[in-house]
């Protein structure tokens, strides 16, 4: 994950399991972190699936 201000790589801040009650989809989730602007960006990757990480959130 590359940060959106300084384009450098972010460092992972916590990994963790997300569950969408809709679906009963489970995701693997990444929270990213960059020190150098405390930028935070979000990923939420389907367990079954091989598809790009979907940035979710990010500021
Ligand atoms: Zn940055």
């Amino acid at each position: 994950m590359k940060c959106p201000v300084c384009q450098q790589e972010m460092s992972v801040w916590k990994v963790d399991t997300s569950h969408n009650s809709k679906t009963g989809k489970q995701y693997d989730r990444m929270l990213y972190h960059c020190a150098q602007d405390d930028t935070w960006a979000k990923t939420e990757i389907p367990k079954s699936s091989k598809t790009i990480p979907n940035v979710v959130a990010a500021q």
